[in-house]
């Protein structure tokens, strides 16, 4: 679905990815793993181009990413195939990011209608589905600040799937949550995995990791420092650098 090579992204001087590759395949759940600052947010936000990047390949479903320019100047030059790429890799933040101006089932309506221009009333039918789906489809018509954090994320998560996207993008999707509201979001990822959802998930949260992952990427300055499948990384560590993360978050 999504291929990263030799991936570099800089602000200014200050270098933060320094040539990544990631592949994602139908199915695979991949969580990226390391500590404050190692460059995880900037990877997911330049996997679909919220983030411009100054050299490497991004590939989506075997499409090329075409770009205009080059280094520091490098821009995507289709903004169609932006448009495109955006709506089939659907991002959920910390922040859940809901418009607090509309109710749940708007929030929910808002991007397959205005910017996928899809039938309206077939999209309200799926944004009902899926807000059953993560367990608030009795919500749909109250407005975010009416809901729990826990609630208003999982609003979030039926907002991207409304977009029946071919991937899913986390970004610390439980860390702004009590530990009590946490679970319930967990659970829903957790269903999204058993569905065999393609995931890109950047986590603090370890125990998730193993249990969903297909596939683990430890991000130290900006390079992959070690990867694998769970097991392997978290029972038979190779890097000493991940063997302290691991020990810091227990
Ligand atoms: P955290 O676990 O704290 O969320 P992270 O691994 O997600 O950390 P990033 O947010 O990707 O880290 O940041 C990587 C580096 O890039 C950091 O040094 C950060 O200060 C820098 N950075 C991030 N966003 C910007 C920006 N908009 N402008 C300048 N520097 C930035
Ligand atoms: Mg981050």
């Amino acid at each position: 679905v999504l291929e990263i090579r030799g991936l570099h992204k800089s602000y200014g001087d200050l270098e933060v990815i320094k040539g990544v590759d990631v592949c994602a395949n139908r199915g695979d759940v991949i969580s990226l793993i390391g500590s404050s600052g190692s460059g995880k947010s900037t990877l997911l936000r330049c996997c679909n181009l919220l983030e411009d990047s100054q050299q490497g390949e991004i590939l989506f479903k075997g499409e090329p990413i075409k770009w205009a320019g080059s280094g520091a100047s490098r821009r995507p030059a289709d903004s169609k195939q932006v448009t495109r790429i955006r709506t089939n890799l659907s991002m959920v933040f910390q922040q859940f990011n809901l418009w607090s101006h509309m109710t749940i089932l708007e929030n929910v309506m808002e991007a397959p209608v205005t910017v996928m221009g899809r039938d309206r009333a077939e999209v309200e039918e799926k944004a009902r589905h899926y807000l059953d789906k993560v367990g608030i489809g009795d919500k749909c018509d109250v407005y975010p600040a009416q809901l729990s954090g826990g609630q208003q994320q999982r609003a979030a998560i039926a907002r991207a799937l409304c977009m029946e996207p071919e991937a899913l993008l986390f970004d610390e999707p439980t860390s702004a949550l009590d530990p009590e509201l946490e679970q319930e979001v967990i659970k829903v990822i957790q269903d999204l995995a058993r569905e065999g959802r393609t995931m890109l998930i950047v986590t603090h949260d370890m125990d998730m990791a193993a249990d969903i992952s297909t596939h683990i990427v430890f991000l130290h300055q900006g390079l992959i420092e070690e990867e694998g499948i769970p097991d392997q990384v978290f029972a038979n560590t190779q890097s000493e650098r991940l063997r302290g993360f691991l020990k810091s978050t227990r």
